[in-house]
């Protein structure tokens, strides 16, 4: 009977904080996005401004743990922000929370010599980081087939491959190297995770593959050749690249979903009001019974996301690592924003598919979804396999 009040008082500070954080990304960063796409000096100057005025708000890297400089704020009360920092694609950048899951992996793994060194500038906004798992010659779904390795040469790690879709590695002050390791090992423990500084020499960026559209840095193809580091830049222990990766992606994969809601809700939002305005055939869109379709399918995918989304992270705040429910809504949730991106698309015509509105690069950005920290048909498999397995036991419900 007690915990009712707390519980209400816990979500009216919610809500007020994500007030705030609907304020600055709405009124603040949203109105500065052509700037910020434009790049150059006037975009890095308007994104430094975009910063300290979250900090001088109270708004700065408020998900990151306090001891190491962060806001402290518990895992789902961050999650309910992500939703509103999730409208703008430069919210995340804009309030220092672009490296949460490198923080978080740094915060769990890392030493105290590698917290003090990547974390806290991390978590300050002085610098990126970036994480190389994926490579170029075999599928990246199945990272049992990763080829990079590392061997102990005295205190030095000697580190050989090729990676792709290093996200960020040309602005990133390191790089998280997953590789292998432990060649001896079975499967899963045959890799390590390793922390290479962007300027060691035989570091080398190849290209900045051109794609459909990035907001930050760009996706890298990365040339590791003879790349020596000291051997306490292991993150973790030997052979526990694969524990720490997943631990990294599991809450990664909530707050994606949650940023995708902000991005749904937002092209959501545009729809209507453009459905509102626009007259043909002798009525406005919002008058028909096919635009009516749009606008209730798409509030339903948008709430049904909203709660699995939901349900896992509280499954994952518990203590339970969510499986099924985080493969859920990795697939379920880049649908949803897909969807209801492309019918906000449909319903402005010729005007959707042009830079005088959002959608056209939030569709791009949407299309990356279904592939990032796994495609769709793999989370799909996890879901099915566990189900196949025993389906009431491991029902996501
Ligand atoms: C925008 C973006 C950012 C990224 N950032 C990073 C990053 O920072 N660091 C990093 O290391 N990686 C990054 N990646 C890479 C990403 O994690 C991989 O692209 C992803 O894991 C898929 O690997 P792949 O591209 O090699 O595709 P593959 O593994 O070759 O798969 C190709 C296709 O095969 C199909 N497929 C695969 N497995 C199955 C299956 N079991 N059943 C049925 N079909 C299947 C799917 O359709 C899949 O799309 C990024 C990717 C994108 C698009």
């Amino acid at each position: 009977m007690t915990e009712t009040p707390v519980a209400d008082e816990r979500m009216a500070a919610v809500a007020a904080l994500k007030q705030r954080f609907q304020a600055f990304i709405n009124g603040e960063v949203i109105p500065l996005e052509p700037l910020l796409e434009a790049g150059g000096e006037a975009a890095a100057k308007a994104m430094a401004e975009l910063k300290a005025r979250a900090k001088e708000l109270g708004l700065w890297a408020l998900g990151h743990p306090a001891e190491i400089g962060g806001g402290g704020l518990p895992f789902m009360d961050f999650v309910y922000m992500n939703e509103v920092i999730g409208r703008s694609w430069y919210g995340q950048q804009a309030v220092g929370s672009i490296s949460m899951q490198d923080s978080i992996m740094l915060h769990r793994y890392g030493s105290q010599m590698q917290q003090e060194r990547w974390l806290r500038p991390l978590v300050d906004g002085d610098i990126y980081p970036s994480v190389g798992l994926t490579e170029p010659e075999v599928a990246g779904s199945d990272p049992t087939l990763m080829r990079t390795t590392a061997v102990l040469d005295g205190d030095e790690w000697v580190i050989n491959g090729h990676k792709w879709f290093t996200s960020g590695a040309n602005i990133a002050a390191f790089t998280t190297v997953f590789c292998e390791t432990e060649p001896q090992q079975r499967k899963h423990a045959k890799f390590s995770s390793i922390i290479v500084p962007t300027d060691t020499p035989g570091y080398r960026i190849e290209r900045v593959v051109p794609t459909m559209g990035s907001t930050l840095g760009g996706h890298c193809e990365v040339r590791l050749d003879n790349v020596r580091v000291p051997r306490e830049n292991l993150l973790g222990g030997r052979g526990q690249g694969f524990v720490i990766a997943q631990k990294r992606l599991g809450p990664g994969r909530i707050f994606h979903c949650m940023r995708w809601l902000g991005q749904a809700q937002r092209a959501f939002e545009l729809m209507c009001e453009y459905a509102k305005v626009r007259y043909a055939h002798g009525s406005m869109l919002a008058e028909k019974g096919e635009i009516q379709r749009y606008v209730a399918e798409s509030a339903a995918e948008i709430q049904a996301a909203r709660l699995m989304t939901l349900d896992a992270a509280r499954l994952m705040d518990a203590g339970d690592e969510a499986r099924v429910q985080i493969s859920l809504i990795k697939f379920w949730g880049a649908r949803m924003l897909h969807n209801v991106i492309d019918r906000a698309i449909q319903v402005h015509g010729a005007l959707g598919v042009t830079s005088d509105t959002p959608l056209e690069h939030m569709y791009r950005e949407a299309r990356f979804a279904r592939i990032y920290d796994g495609p769709d048909e793999v989370h799909r498999m996890v879901v099915a396999r566990q189900l196949l397995k025993d389906p009431v036991g491991n029902a996501p419900w």
